[in-house]
């Protein structure tokens, strides 16, 4: 029975993470790292601890910039240290043509394509930038919305934001999967909000092992390949 309105099918609705998962930001950190060692006539090796500080992200931005005060004995506060990042480092982000193929081939196939990720407000700049916005349905940023990965009600906003139009109903979670690096945020956080996973594994071993992802892929490209096999 038609109650009027849409009830076209339910398009499959995949997930990415952005940092290290949609975007290469260990890259892009290292080649703001060269450009802040290089404009300031500091030594090479200042590259690999500035890297060290960061924490591939992890490391609050504070602690990042207050190690690099100490070691390098920098002039400004750490406050101004952190405005100038900002500013720059989102410059070292650029469209990857693969990520952006594979994104193009998945919605080619009918999928509806977001990306939910733990960050400021200019995560959306790395959007931007990578020409990624033009290619996904919505997006969730953590810093933004109130909630962080692994909590289930940022992955259920992502999907209310990616919500097709044109379908009766949501799409159900047998039909959603999130696709990230990290086994916490990223995979414990998509099973806890009932998505399935694919877990980008960076060279690395799984080791959790209360919980697995569902895949495993090397690139998203491969990720791109499992989704479209399903
Ligand atoms: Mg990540």
């Amino acid at each position: 029975m038609s109650t009027g309105g849409h009830n076209g099918p339910v398009s499959p609705l995949a997930l990415f993470d952005l940092d290290n998962t949609l975007v290469d930001r260990q890259a892009a950190f290292r080649r703001w790292a060269r450009q802040f060692v290089a404009d300031r006539g500091l030594e090479e090796e200042a590259v690999e601890s500035l890297c060290e500080f960061d924490d591939d992200g992890f490391a609050s931005r504070e602690r990042v910039f207050d190690a690099a005060r100490t070691q390098y004995d920098l002039p400004e506060s750490t406050e101004l240290l952190i405005a100038e990042y900002r500013v720059s480092y989102v410059t070292h982000f650029a469209p990857d043509p693969e990520v952006n193929q594979a994104i193009g081939r998945l919605r080619a196939y009918g999928w509806r394509t977001g990306v939910v990720t733990n960050g400021p407000p200019s995560q959306r700049d790395k959007l931007t930038r990578t020409g990624l916005i033009e290619l996904i349905d919505g997006y969730c940023i953590s810093e933004e919305f109130g909630v962080a990965k692994p909590d289930r009600r940022i992955f259920e906003e992502a999907i209310r934001r990616c919500a097709d139009p044109d379908a009766a109903s949501d799409a159900a979670s047998d039909t959603v999967w999130m696709v990230g690096d990290t086994p916490i945020p990223d995979i414990a956080g998509g099973r806890g909000a009932g998505l399935r996973t694919i877990w980008l594994h960076r060279g690395r071993d799984w080791e959790p092992t209360e919980y697995r992802p569902d895949a495993v892929a090397a690139t998203v490209r491969d990720a791109v390949e499992h989704l479209l096999s399903e």
